[in-house]
């Protein structure tokens, strides 16, 4: 496929990569076939991208073959073109995925600037120091021998035109406040689609769609892995033994649970269904709870004679309660 890479992108021939790239993002939305039902859209799109490839590698990619079926662009689900979706996180506590909630998400949309139809590129030329070479036009390369700069073509600056009216974005801005219903039980990464709250669409295309991809803040309290909620808590080691009544928080709210009696140390609770909810065909996840025993410390009079209590009562049993001290009292002859 012979064609001009400066021309197909519609740029100078001392142009630089940063303009190369706003030039490509532009064209290539345009000419998306997806997004573009002209009858030359698929080839117009191939030559775009062979033309910044050659570019920006100096070389043309094998793999793009005008004649190749394998590479022919998936078929637009739609015929209608569409404006370019829109892609934002949005961020919510674990309470409010948890239950759900209204929010408002702020952001910009908009179309082509006027004064540079979406090119980003207008006005004054300005020129700007290459990074990568820091303005001298060479590198080391990879065995310490200074090279030309490739980002550069050894120039080391970079003339642009920045439009003044969108600073280079090539949009001209629209802010939009939108309130919304997350739907309780949605996890990290899930999204939710807003039709047609993408951006704007004109005669020729409808407007695109607003995604949001669910972040959950970290939770002072709970890790969530899958749907279970797991947590760690510091629990009285004669509670452990004794197999008390503990207070156990969840989502839902604090609620009584009978511990088993059982030996004081680190023990793995699991409470099915007490965690995360559910949503859909997916079951609400299990609180996993770690408790840690935790030995009292400073004894006032009174808990100190009923420890003593206790511990008489045990003495008292101790073939049962306490085997090793029973085992060895009688191996001494004490009994
Ligand atoms: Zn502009
Ligand atoms: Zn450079």
């Amino acid at each position: 496929m012979e064609i001009d890479p400066y021309e197909v992108l519609d740029v100078a021939k001392d142009s630089g990569p940063a303009e190369w790239k706003r030039a490509y993002r532009r064209l290539a939305m345009r000419w998306h076939p997806d997004r573009n039902s002209h009858p030359e859209a698929t080839e117009r799109f191939k030559a775009i991208n062979i033309a910044y490839e050659r570019l920006t590698t100096g070389e043309e990619p094998e793999e793009v073959n005008a004649d190749s079926p394998d590479n022919e662009p998936a078929e637009p689900e739609e015929s209608v073109a569409r404006a370019a979706d829109i892609r934002l996180n949005l961020e919510v506590s674990l309470e409010e995925a948890a239950a759900g909630c209204r929010k408002t998400v702020h952001y910009a949309r908009g179309k082509d600037c006027p004064t540079c139809e979406g090119s980003g590129e207008a006005g004054m030329s300005r020129t700007r120091f290459c990074d990568a070479c820091h303005g001298s036009g060479r590198v080391h390369d990879a065995h310490r021998k200074l090279v030309r700069c490739d980002a550069c073509d050894g120039k080391g600056l970079f003339r642009e035109r920045i439009c003044p009216d969108c600073g280079g974005s090539g949009r001209e801005a629209d802010d939009v406040s939108l309130k919304i219903t997350v739907p309780p039980g949605m996890l990290p990464g899930d999204e939710l689609r807003l039709a047609g709250q993408g951006e704007p669409g004109n005669d020729e295309c409808a407007a695109g769609d607003l995604y949001l991809t669910l972040i959950i803040r970290t939770h002072p309290l709970y890790q969530l892995r899958g749907r279970d909620l797991h947590f760690q808590m510091p629990v009285s080691a004669l509670a452990m033994i004794a197999g008390a009544e503990i207070e156990m928080p969840s989502l839902g709210g604090v609620f009584g649970y009978s511990l088993e009696p059982g030996v004081a140390e680190r023990r793995e609770l699991r409470l099915p269904g007490k965690g995360y909810p559910g949503r859909g065909r997916n079951r609400a996840g299990d609180l996993v709870v770690e408790l840690e025993p935790v030995f009292p410390r400073q004894l006032s009079a009174r808990q100190r004679k009923l420890l003593l209590q206790a511990n008489a009562a045990l003495v008292d049993d101790a073939s049962e309660s306490l085997p090793e001290i029973a085992e060895w009292r009688k191996n001494q002859g004490f009994d």
